[in-house]
């Protein structure tokens, strides 16, 4: 069976675990992971004028504007691997940003919510591990690397603390999600596209609430 197309956002606070879901959604359906957090991240390694301006918003735990964003993701989406579908991680996070995708005219199929109790969220992200070279992200308590110290994909590359993962900073990226990305849920839920999904527990244990919801249906033996 050939599955429909699927356009797929995952939405949740910083720390509901979207990046990690959104390895295993991708990797099952065969579609690109969109994630706008990994390209503003990705700009700013660079050095380019739109990763300057970005890193002006993230080291503060503000929302970039949503022009800036929006432009970047409807350029993302143009690419030719998105003719099958596609997963947004970590956008939209405003209703400007959600209406600009609306009237972009990419179908979204599915709005999965990772569903989260702050203490835990505050716990997955101050044991959060970044690398600095690639981006791969792990967890000292769920997710440890091999040795615990470097990057498995990078060898030698030390993980750090991401700048935007300290304590101020992600005080402010949760108001930011209060404010501008929570009203998401009742946008989305008026438009019969929001599926609610239990965030606590493995990553394995997730992504199987996930494929009992997602559009196209799923299994997960292999
Ligand atoms: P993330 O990796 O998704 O948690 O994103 C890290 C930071 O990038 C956020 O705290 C924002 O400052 C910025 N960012 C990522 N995606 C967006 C978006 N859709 N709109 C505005 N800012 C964003």
């Amino acid at each position: 069976m050939t599955p429909a197309r699927l356009g797929v956002i995952l939405l949740g606070p910083p720390g509901a675990g979207k990046g990690s879901e959104a390895e295993l959604i991708v990797e099952r359906y065969g579609i690109p992971h969109i994630s706008t957090g990994d390209m503003l991240r990705q700009q700013i390694r660079s050095g380019t004028e739109l990763g300057r301006l970005a890193a002006r918003f993230i080291e503060k735990g503000l929302l970039v504007p949503d022009k800036v964003v929006v432009d970047m993701v409807s350029d993302r989406l143009g690419w030719s691997d998105c003719e099958n579908g596609f997963l947004l991680d970590g956008f939209p996070r405003s209703v400007g940003q959600a209406e600009a995708l609306h009237a972009s005219g990419h179908t979204v199929t599915d709005v999965i919510l990772l569903d989260v109790g702050d203490e835990l969220i505050v716990r997955r992200i101050t044991s959060r591990r970044s690398c600095p070279a690639c981006g791969r992200v792990y967890n000292v308590v769920t997710l440890p690397s091999r040795d615990g110290v470097h990057c498995d994909s990078c060898q030698d590359v030390e993980l750090i603390v991401r700048a935007d993962d300290g304590e101020a900073t992600i005080r402010n990226r949760l108001r930011e999600y209060q404010a501008m990305t929570a009203p998401l849920v009742e946008w989305y839920g008026a438009r019969g596209l929001l599926k609610r999904v239990n965030g606590e527990g493995t990553v394995d244990e997730v992504f199987v609430r996930i494929l009992e919801v997602i559009s196209v249906g799923g299994s997960t033996e292999e």
